[in-house]
């Protein structure tokens, strides 16, 4: 069974409802006979129109982050329940700005990733390897890590249920691309880590896993041609629809 690629872009703290209606109506013509999975993942506040604007087009709308709690005390916090509610399909997790800025651990992630699959949303589990991480030769213990935390005590039957996103922190907005064949590479240790975790058929089949790093039109072609590389999670290069829609028509 081949991986159906998915491209996913993350629009970060960007985007007003304005700005929204542009991009999507922009969008939607131009990637309407993608041959890949197509996903825009918005801020909280731009999901509903999000979600309207794209209903009946091959776009689907996701989240940026999602509380692990059903419902409580938490602040400033969005329930799975509340994203479900919304249309909404799929949530990103543990990004490394979250990681890096929010104190988002492998215990949190896992914890979000639990919450998410129990309402029916579709986790893009971020890993990736700061610069100090890859220099002091650490990309292998930080990447198995960060894979099996988030994957402790889920279900077989979820993996077509989710996506991970190999992010080298290094690679994220700063221009820098991993080349196609260290991302290849790397993405490979992680299929490795879930053929362990869960059977190397599995693995193989059913784990799809993206590249995120500063992948633009002019080098999506080349990272999406290797065998490991089944999408792409893309930031900057997501906010405008031509661009984005290049990477997902690579
Ligand atoms: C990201 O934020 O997930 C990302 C990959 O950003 P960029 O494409 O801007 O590097």
């Amino acid at each position: 069974m081949a991986r159906k690629p998915i491209i996913a872009g993350n629009w970060k703290m960007n985007n007003t409802l304005a700005e929204t209606r542009t991009l999507v109506e922009g969008l939607i013509p131009l990637v309407k006979d993608a041959k890949c999975d197509v996903v825009i993942c918005t801020p909280y506040t731009d999901l509903a129109l999000a979600v309207e604007l794209t209903r009946g087009t091959n776009i689907h709308v996701g989240a940026e982050n999602v509380h692990w709690a059903e419902k409580g005390a938490f602040t400033g916090e969005i329930s799975a329940k509340m994203l479900v509610e919304l249309g909404v399909e799929y949530v990103i997790i543990g990004h490394s700005e979250r990681r890096q800025y929010f104190g988002e651990t492998d215990e949190t992630v896992n914890k979000r990733v639990k919450a998410a699959l129990a309402a029916g949303l579709k986790p893009i589990i971020c890993v990736g390897e700061t610069l100090d991480e890859r220099e002091a030769g650490k990309v292998e213990e930080v990447l198995v890590r960060q894979t099996k935390a988030a994957f402790d005590g889920i279900d077989k039957e979820e993996l077509d249920n989710i996506v991970i996103a190999y992010e080298p922190v290094w690679a994220i907005g700063t221009g820098k691309t991993a080349t196609a064949q260290v991302a290849d590479e790397t993405i490979a240790i992680i299929r490795n880590t879930m053929a362990e975790l869960y059977c190397p058929k599995c693995a193989e089949n059913r784990v799809r896993i993206q590249y995120g790093g500063s992948m633009n039109p002019k080098n999506a072609a080349e990272l999406m041609a290797m065998p490991q590389i089944d999408g792409g999670l893309i930031g900057g290069a997501s906010l405008k629809a031509e661009d984005f829609s290049k990477v997902v028509n690579y």
